[in-house]
C-alpha cells in the first residue's frame, strides 16, 4: 500500500495551474513545526523544514506529513519568502478543490452577515489568516471591492478568486461592480515581472482615478484605495470611533496620529465643540478637510471647529504645553514593525502617553491605541498604566479594546490592535 507521504492523492489541486505530471510536492518539517502546527498555527517557516520531495513553485499547494507519515496540513506554498508555507487546512486530510475553495469562501462572508446594515458600506469581508485566507484581506467600499495580497502565493490563483468574487456577489442586491488589486511592497515585484500586475490595479469594473466616496455609521468618507494605507481607510478602527462618539459631546478633542480624520468625524457627531487634527501628512490632512465637507449636512458636525495641523505629532505634543484638551487620542502607526523593534517601541508608548496626558484637562479622557503586533496587549496596556500613575493624577480606567467582528484574529501574531480609554477623576 502507498505511504500518504508518497500518494498525496486527497489533495486535488484541480484548482491551480500546476502541471500536473510533478508529483504534488511534499514537506516533512521539524518537530517543534509540527506541534505548533498541530495546534492551528497558519505558519511554516523556511527554517523549519527539514525534507522536500522536489523544488516548489510559488502559489501551488504543499502537503506537510508528520513523523509518522501521516497527513498533517497543507497550505500554499511560497519559494521567495522565509514564511514557507501558509497553511490552509490542518487536521484530517480534505480534497482541495473549487467546492473546497467556494465553501471557504462563502464561510468568511457569512461571517459577517446581519453585521452592517447600509448605513456602512465599508467592512473587511475577509482578513486574511484569521478567516482562512492567509495572507490574503479583502475589503469592501460601497461598490468597489478592495483585494490585498501579502504572499506572492496568491498571485496565480487570482482568476479563481476574481471568479469567487463574482459567483458570490452577482445575486446580492447590491452587488460590487468594481474589483481593485493592491499588493504589499513585497511582492510587488515579482506581481509585475511574472504576472504583469500592479498595485492599484483595477482587476475588473470601471475606471477610477481617485477617492471613493463610503458610508461608515451613516457618515460619508473617501477612501483611496488605488493609492492610500492599507486598502484606503483603517476599517478597523470602528468599533473605537463609535466609542469616542459616545464619549465626546461637549469636549475639545486632539486627535493625533489623525489620518483622514476618522476618529475626528466621529468625536464631531458625537457633539465635540472643537477637534484639532495632527498628522504629518498634509495629503491625511486634506483627506480629513474633506471628510468634514462630506458630512456638513449633519448640524453638529457643522458646528464643531475642525483645526487640521500639519506636524510630527511627538514634536507638537513636547513643543505646545499651552493646549489643553478634554479628549485626547494618540493613535500612532506601528512603532515595533519588527520584533527587535518591541522593547523601544513599549517604552516610546509610555512616553507618548506621558505626553498625551500632559495635554489633558481635569476630568479629561485619553484613548492610546497601539497597532503594533509585536506589542501585546498586555505589555501595551502595561505601559499607558504606567505612565498614567507617573504622571501623579488619578484615573478610571474605563474600558480596554481589541479586534473589531470584522477584523477577526484567531492567532497570537494577528493580534495587532488594542485600545485603552482613561477617564481623569
Ligand atoms: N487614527 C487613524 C489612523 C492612523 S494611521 C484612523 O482612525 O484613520 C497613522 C497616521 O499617522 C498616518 O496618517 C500617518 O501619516 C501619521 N503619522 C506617521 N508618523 C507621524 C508623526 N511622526 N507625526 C504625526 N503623524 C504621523
Amino acid at each position: 500500500m502507498l505511504q500518504p507521504w508518497l500518494d498525496c492523492s486527497h489533495v486535488n489541486d484541480t484548482t491551480s495551474s500546476d502541471d500536473s505530471k510533478s508529483p504534488r510536492l511534499r514537506l516533512r518539517v521539524t518537530a517543534a513545526a509540527e506541534s505548533i502546527l498541530r495546534s492551528g498555527h497558519p505558519w511554516l517557516f523556511a527554517d523549519s523544514v527539514r525534507e522536500q520531495n522536489r523544488v516548489g513553485e510559488t502559489g501551488e499547494l504543499a502537503v506537510i506529513f508528520d513523523r509518522k507519515d501521516e497527513f498533517l496540513a497543507v497550505g500554499l506554498f511560497d519559494a521567495e519568502s522565509p514564511l514557507r508555507v501558509r497553511i490552509l487546512h490542518a487536521g484530517k486530510p480534505e480534497t482541495i478543490d473549487p467546492e473546497w475553495w467556494k465553501a471557504r469562501f462563502e464561510k468568511a462572508l457569512a461571517r459577517r452577515q446581519g453585521l452592517f446594515d447600509e448605513q456602512t458600506t465599508g467592512y473587511r469581508c475577509i482578513n486574511g489568516e484569521s478567516d482562512g485566507w492567509p495572507g490574503l484581506v479583502l475589503d469592501r467600499y460601497d461598490s468597489t471591492l478592495v483585494l490585498k495580497l501579502y504572499s506572492a502565493a496568491w498571485l496565480a490563483r487570482m482568476d479563481e478568486i476574481r471568479e469567487l468574487i463574482k459567483s458570490h456577489f452577482s445575486p446580492t442586491a447590491t452587488p460590487p461592480n468594481r474589483v481593485v488589486l493592491r499588493l504589499s511592497r513585497n511582492i510587488q515585484r515579482t506581481a509585475a515581472e511574472r504576472f504583469k500586475v500592479g498595485d492599484g490595479q483595477i482587476l475588473s469594473g470601471p475606471d477610477l482615478s481617485g477617492p471613493l466616496i463610503f458610508r461608515e455609521s451613516g457618515l460619508n468618507f473617501e477612501a483611496d484605495v488605488l493609492q492610500g494605507q492599507k486598502t484606503g481607510f483603517f476599517l478597523d478602527q470602528r468599533e473605537n470611533r463609535k466609542r469616542v462618539e459616545s464619549l465626546a459631546k461637549g469636549r475639545t478633542v486632539l486627535n493625533a496620529f489623525s489620518f483622514s480624520g476618522g476618529f475626528s468625524l466621529y468625536a464631531a457627531r458625537g457633539g465635540a465643540t472643537s477637534v484639532t487634527d495632527v498628522d504629518i501628512s498634509m495629503h491625511a490632512l486634506a483627506a480629513a478637510k474633506r471628510n468634514f465637507e462630506l458630512n456638513q449636512e449633519n448640524a453638529t458636525i457643522a458646528r464643531c471647529k475642525h483645526e487640521p495641523l500639519k506636524a510630527d505629532a511627538f514634536e507638537w505634543l513636547n513643543g505646545n504645553a499651552s493646549r489643553m484638551f478634554d479628549f485626547v487620542i494618540l493613535d500612532p502607526p506601528s512603532l515595533a514593525k519588527r520584533e527587535i523593534e518591541r522593547n523601544g517601541a513599549i517604552l516610546a508608548y509610555g512616553r507618548l502617553v506621558a505626553q498625551g496626558l500632559k495635554h489633558l484637562k481635569p476630568g479629561g479622557i485619553l484613548l492610546a491605541a497601539s497597532c503594533s503586533a509585536h506589542v501585546t496587549a498586555a505589555e501595551f496596556f502595561g505601559a499607558v498604566r504606567q505612565a498614567a500613575t507617573a504622571s501623579k493624577r488619578k484615573f478610571k480606567e474605563l474600558q480596554t479594546t481589541g479586534h473589531a467582528p470584522d477584523h477577526p484574529a484567531t492567532f497570537k501574531e494577528a493580534e495587532y490592535l488594542k485600545a485603552i480609554y482613561l477617564l481623569q477623576t
